[in-house]
């Protein structure tokens, strides 16, 4: 009988639980005791769902108070500096410290986990004195065998991949960490082959990335010491998120189990499997079902799959798993209300996997006889859902094609523009702006609140906002910034917000993921074609231009952050998603235009986020995204000033990308950047209007002129004047009124500074 194996399963619950637990523990409201047990109800919730389904493999260690990197880190006493740590096994308040920060100490940087939307906890390594202060996997492999008969499967993150990820270290140190870290692994992985453990899965997702001589040494080292020091444990080694790279060294490597993503890298791992055979004394993990997408899997199609797989290697060489943890999903389908039956029908979140996994097992065991009735369900939900009037909008696909094999160009070049756009709008030099939303203060949120729930009509919440314009574009005038904005009252994310207006998406009521601690977010779902149906940001734009003389930038999201933060239909590709997106806002920036709104920004701050992995896809990414930006802003006149903005953005490889958008000026956050990114523009020339943002929004300490002029300062060393904006780092919308206020009037102020520099 083919196996069936759970990478990892969500932590929040289909109901938040875990989050509600957490932020209640955090404000004193959940003493440490009673916090500790809910926790424990919750994994072992998880468990036993997995455990009635009649998963195979169950991953335990796969929970976490907050984040799985963090785990492994304090696990082996890896506390940044700063902390004071004493040794011994890291308590709750430090380990929330680590994370959060403290009064007294910063918290550690987090970074996002591959190319997913999950954060992880950078470890520091500097001056940490690493040893085991507790067998985390142990503890909880004996949990779930106590509490539940469950012979759990471990899951440790492995040590190279632990390393890259890493900081505090030089390059050079590698191989002094590694001899560090090596024997912490084998103590951990010995007593847990004491215990009786059967199976770990050491997760390395670095492996799809390439990888130098030294690191494949390292691979080396690291597997062979544990084959000899652990002989009898059988360890998975766990790829996922692409194919690997490397696959000759790394099937060859002495482990009882290599795990391959086949959704994610499904044509690069077939092939190496196909042209260098797969080693006949091991298991292949063979990640089938979709750890990262919502949809159902056609079980037909993944059983031919495992079909294709089982002539390349044997029956009883297969586990049919999930391509990567379970985490990236929302939890359960099951309590949706409100979406349409074929869009519905056609979801599997975690839950649902679950049962696909098992199915597929005794499906690939049993033939295909045995399942006849799921497949049959299965493949009429996806038919559904392929037949439905969402996904077959003839006159959008007939657009679309029509404009994609077109060169989305402006008129003329910038330069022209440029000039076009100075005479018109006779800014000074250095002009100011914000980069669009304004405090979303407590009332705000309660009057969208009020109006969601029917106590306020259309009408009042209307007029509540225009209040809020009014407030708002006579304080930007009193400051005596150039290019104002409405302040995005009326919005309560920036996707979220066009989705809802915007013709094929869907909304869940609880498909919350996590993104990182106890922060989750709910993706609209892009599952038909996309289109505009009407103008989203005219009537609000239009009211804050009528009620002044300066001009009045209007303010989209761009198509790839849409597209990014979003759950995408997998049916037809992310280019051609993206310019159905693309399509649908250029008619909102025709509309503005139309309205008389003479500057307009399309935020792209997500464009590094899907970057693939592989250096070889990065450029096809890349040309795809700048052309559908180029789709959604070339058609207005030169006069019409097209803004962009970005966000945690290392810039300097992808400046020719960015470049390439000819935006007529772009803003970009750079106070978090140390000066790395005004060096970039040292070694790259970037000839469009550019605003680096002079001061840091994420925290409400207001910024003193002093700091933002030398700022300034430095970035006018490296870009022409002419072009130069002031602005602040990202949109203000987490902050409060007063510290908005007086760090805008100390940037009014930097700026004249400037001004009368030059
Ligand atoms: N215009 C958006 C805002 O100001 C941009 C936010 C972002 O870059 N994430 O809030
Ligand atoms: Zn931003």
């Amino acid at each position: 009988m083919v196996k069936s194996s759970v990478l990892g399963y969500p932590r929040i619950g289909a109901d938040r639980e875990w989050k509600k637990a957490l932020e209640a523990f955090w404000s004193g409201k959940l003493e440490e005791s009673a916090f500790h047990s809910q926790l424990q109800e919750i994994r072992l919730n998880h468990l036993r769902k997995q455990q009635e389904k009649g998963i195979d493999f169950i991953s335990v260690n796969d929970f976490s108070y907050y984040d799985h990197v963090l785990d492994t880190a304090t696990m082996f006493g890896i506390v940044p500096q700063r902390f004071a740590y004493e040794g011994g096994v890291v308590p709750l308040s430090l380990y929330y410290g680590i994370a959060r920060g403290t009064k007294d100490a910063t918290a550690s940087e987090m970074t996002k986990w591959f190319n997913t939307n999950y954060h992880y906890i950078v470890p520091e390594l500097d001056g940490a004195v690493p040893t085991v202060t507790e067998n985390r996997p142990l503890i909880a492999y004996r949990e779930a065998k106590e509490k539940l008969g469950i012979e759990g499967k471990p899951v440790i993150l492995g040590p190279l991949t632990f390393l890259k990820l890493s900081k505090g270290y030089d390059v050079s140190e590698t191989d002094a960490w590694l001899e560090r870290l090596l024997p912490l692994y084998v103590q951990v992985l010995q007593e847990l082959a004491l215990e009786g453990v059967e199976w770990v899965q050491i997760d390395e997702p670095i492996l799809v990335t390439k990888l130098r001589e030294a690191d494949l040494e390292r691979v080396k080292t690291i597997y062979s010491t544990f084959a000899t020091s652990v002989p009898k444990l059988n360890i998975m080694l766990q790829t996922y998120f692409e194919s690997v790279e490397n696959y000759s060294d790394i099937v060859a490597l002495p482990v009882k189990g290599i795990g391959l993503d086949f959704v994610h890298g499904l044509s690069g791992n077939i092939a190496s499997i196909k042209e260098l055979g797969f080693p006949a004394e091991k298991v292949l993990g063979a990640g089938v079902i979709d750890g990262r997408g919502i949809w159902k899997a056609s079980l037909r199609e993944k059983l031919s799959l495992l079909q294709v797989l089982t002539r390349l290697v044997t029956a009883d060489q297969l586990i049919v798993q999930s391509s990567c943890s379970l985490l990236h999903v929302p939890v359960t389908v099951q309590h949706e209300a409100k979406l349409l039956p074929e869009l519905k029908g056609a979801l599997a979140f975690a839950d649902e996997k679950l049962d696909e996994l098992v199915l597929l097992a005794k499906g690939i065991s049993f033939g295909e006889a045995e399942i006849a009735d799921e497949l049959e369900q299965c493949e009429s939900a996806i038919q559904a859902l392929k037949q439905s009037g969402e996904r077959n909008r003839n006159d959008i696909q007939q657009a679309v094609a029509a404009i994609r094999v077109q060169e989305p160009k402006r008129n003329r070049p910038f330069v022209e523009r440029h000039l076009a756009q100075q005479n018109k709008w006779q800014l000074p030099l250095f002009p100011t702006t914000t980069i669009g939303s304004f405090p979303q203060s407590a009332e705000v949120r309660k009057a969208r609140q009020q109006w969601r729930k029917g106590e306020w009509n259309n009408e009042q919440y209307a007029d509540y906002i225009r209040e809020q314009i009014d407030i708002w574009i006579k304080l930007q005038e009193e400051i005596g910034l150039d290019v104002l904005v409405h302040g995005e009252f009326e919005r309560t994310d920036m996707v979220e917000f066009f989705g809802e207006k915007l013709a094929g998406f869907a909304f869940t009521q609880y498909g919350w993921v996590q993104s990182y601690g106890s922060r989750c977010v709910k993706p609209p779902i892009i599952f038909g074609d996309v289109a505009f149906e009407e103008a989203m940001t005219v009537e609000e734009t239009k009211y804050a231009q009528s009620k002044t003389t300066r001009p009045v930038k209007g303010m989209l999201t761009g198509p790839i952050t849409i597209m990014n933060w979003s759950f995408v239909r997998d049916d037809i590709s992310r280019e051609l998603i993206a310019y159905q997106l693309a399509y649908a806002l250029r008619q909102e920036v025709e509309a503005l235009e139309q309205a008389g709104i003479g500057m307009i920004q399309v935020d792209e701050p997500a464009v590094r986020e899907g970057l693939p992995l592989k250096e070889e896809d990065q450029a096809e990414y890349l040309s795809w995204a700048v052309k559908a930006f180029r789709m959604t802003t070339c058609t207005v006149q030169d006069t019409t000033q097209i803004h962009t903005h970005m966000c945690y953005c290392e810039f300097h490889d992808m400046i020719d990308s960015i470049e390439a958008m000819d935006a007529d000026v772009i803003s970009i956050e750079t106070s978090r950047s140390h000066g790395e990114l005004i060096h970039s523009f040292e070694v790259n020339t970037y000839e469009l209007g550019i605003g680096l943002g002079v001061y840091d929004i994420h925290s409400p300490r207001v910024p003193r002129v002093e700091e933002m002029t030398s700022m300034i300062d430095r970035a006018l060393h490296v870009l022409d004047p002419k072009l130069f904006w002031i602005n602040p780092d990202c949109g203000l919308k987490t902050r409060g009124y007063e510290e908005t206020v007086d760090s805008l009037r100390n940037m009014v102020e930097a700026t004249e500074i400037a001004r009368a520099k030059h």
